[in-house]
């Protein structure tokens, strides 16, 4: 860089050989991240593009770059802390973590996966008297939300108290579940964020999850080989019933296992998250 500058006029193959070594250093720097990391650095590179559109804006002198590239710049940086606080992570413990291959790990979770049907689903929410839906990743996906909001209406017409317990970091980007509930008409009273909501798990009769793992892997909260060991979790698995809305065996974004679907009081109902909720209406 330094090379580039002082040489007037700059030589051009000394400036392609800048380029070359940054994108090798971003390589180097970015490889390494893997999981549920990735969102967080793309944030920060989001806040550094935002940056070196400010610095761009000062050598030029153009007030409009500067202002543009500082509320890229300061947006993406809160951004980025917002998410590695959510996942109770230090940024540079994210940047600098060794390499984790492809996400995942864990311990070996021994037990199965025991299916329900929509029908029976239906019932032990109807007659339930509380209801706390956890909405992830695969809702947003299946752009459930309407749908899970009419089976919400109708659960509270037949008396049970139904509300929506939001991880920081549900979805994929921090907000993404409050902002397609809102979409779907949920009255904000009925949306707790996760230290609102966790103390109600245990008097909770059901706990349904629709779309969402490793917001509620309660691995997290002891198993220290985990990835993701240390974010704080949705207490989903205290509740007495829990039910699971996914259409497969597959593992979250972070690629651990999640020990909640192999508990005894949990089962798996398999299928994408509309039809299945469209099917509980009809039951219900
Ligand atoms: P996850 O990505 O952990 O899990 C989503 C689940 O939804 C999958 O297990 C998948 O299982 C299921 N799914 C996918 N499509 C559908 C569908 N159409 N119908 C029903 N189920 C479906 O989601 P979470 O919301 O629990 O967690 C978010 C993850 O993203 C965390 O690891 C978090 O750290 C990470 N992250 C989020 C950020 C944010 O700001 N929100 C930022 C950084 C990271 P199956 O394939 O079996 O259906």
């Amino acid at each position: 860089g330094v090379a580039v500058i002082s040489a007037s006029p700059a030589d051009p193959l000394l400036v392609v050989l800048f380029f070359a070594v940054a994108l090798l250093l971003g390589l180097i720097v970015t490889l390494p991240i893997g999981g549920a990391d990735m969102p967080v650095v793309i944030s920060l590179f989001n806040a550094f593009t935002g940056l070196a559109v400010g610095f761009e804006g000062y050598m030029q002198d153009n007030p409009t770059l500067i202002i543009a590239g500082i509320v890229v710049g300061a947006s993406g940086t809160l951004l980025t802390q917002l998410m590695a606080k959510a996942m109770n992570r230090p940024i540079s413990n994210i940047l600098f973590s060794p390499i984790t291959g492809n996400g995942s790990g864990g311990q070996a979770i021994e037990g199965s996966m025991k299916e329900v049907n929509a029908l029976d689903a239906a019932a032990i929410m109807r007659y339930a008297s509380k209801v706390i839906i956890v909405p992830g990743y695969g809702m947003a996906v299946a752009h459930a939300q309407h749908k899970v909001w009419e089976m919400t209406a109708l659960l509270e017409e037949a008396g049970v108290d139904v509300r929506f317990a939001i991880h920081p970091v549900a979805g994929r980007m921090p907000g993404h579940m409050n902002v397609l509930l809102a979409e779907a008409g949920v009255p904000y009273e009925k949306i707790y964020d996760l230290e609102e909501i966790n103390g109600d798990f245990p008097q909770c009769d059901v706990a349904l999850i629709i779309g969402a793992n490793d917001v509620v892997n309660p691995s997290e909260r002891t198993d220290k080989s985990s990835p993701i060991y240390g974010m704080p979790i949705l207490d989903a698995d205290l509740a007495h019933n829990v039910i699971v809305i996914k259409r497969g065996k597959g593992t979250g974004y972070s690629g651990v296992e999640n020990a909640l679907f192999y508990t005894d009081n949990c089962r798996m109902l398999y299928g994408d998250a509309q039809p299945m909720a469209g099917e509980i209406i009809q039951y219900l």
